[in-house]
């Protein structure tokens, strides 16, 4: 970690002239485990933070955590029976609780994969149609409007082939954008190759999202505001 911070510092002064370097992280939150994200930025001294939740708590215990990321969907569906009886409603409910914890209790900038509780579903537990489901996924949007976040629209899931589709998905993209909620894209990238991947589809379902009406494309700064992608203001 120091050497990456320091690298990116080296870059930031290498370059000053020519580019505007910001130094982020993805930072993970599991309720009463990690440590607060305003220590972690000052620590590292980050321009700016993601925030997500890849694990699940359902109980005091910090060992039982239902890990709901990586490739292998074997493990969320025994962490499915394992912490949460099965239930997916449950589960899901819980999912978006932390992250509606974590966007009321910390300060960061974006909102890491809205809703990749959906990634290893496919479809077999739960359906995004459902009322219930939309009713958590709407709060939570509300929520991240409430407090000014941008929310990323994440390619991984595609490239990697996990899921066939963005987080979040096109119906939350049309949602976030109709209560004016700025969206950024991102790869999500651990190597520098996938930088970029599928950031053409990703305009392009934002387009598709906001009915293939005019959007602003902008920079995000933390040193003056821009207008966002969407007509707001957004300075991190
Ligand atoms: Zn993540």
């Amino acid at each position: 970690m120091p050497d990456y911070i320091k690298e990116i510092a080296a870059l930031k002064e290498e370059f000053k002239d020519k580019v505007e370097i910001l130094c982020g992280l993805e930072t993970d939150y599991v309720t009463g485990v990690t440590e607060p994200f305003a220590i972690t930025k000052e620590k590292y001294h980050l321009d700016y933070l993601i925030g997500g939740v890849h694990l699940v708590g359902n109980s005091a215990n910090p060992e039982e955590l239902w890990f709901i990321d990586g490739p292998k969907w074997e493990i969320y569906d025994e962490g499915l029976k394992k912490f949460f009886d099965g239930d997916i409603r449950k589960g899901v409910r819980r999912f978006f609780e932390q992250t509606n914890e974590m966007i009321e209790r910390e300060e960061f900038d974006i909102i890491a994969h809205f809703d990749k509780i959906k990634m290893h579903n496919r479809d077999r537990y739960f359906h995004e149609d459902e009322a219930w489901y939309r009713k958590l996924a709407m709060e939570t949007l509300d929520l991240v409007h409430q407090k000014g976040l941008i929310v990323e629209v994440n390619t991984r899931g595609i490239y990697k082939k996990r899921y066939n589709g963005f987080y979040p998905s096109p119906w939350l993209m049309a949602e976030a954008h109709k209560m004016g909620v700025p969206m950024i894209i991102s790869s999500d990238a651990h190597h520098y190759s996938e930088l970029t991947l599928e950031f053409e589809a990703a305009e392009e379902a934002l387009w598709q999202a906001n009915g293939s009406r005019h959007c602003e494309r902008n920079v995000v700064t933390h040193k003056k505001p821009h207008r966002n992608s969407f007509g707001g203001e957004k300075t991190i």
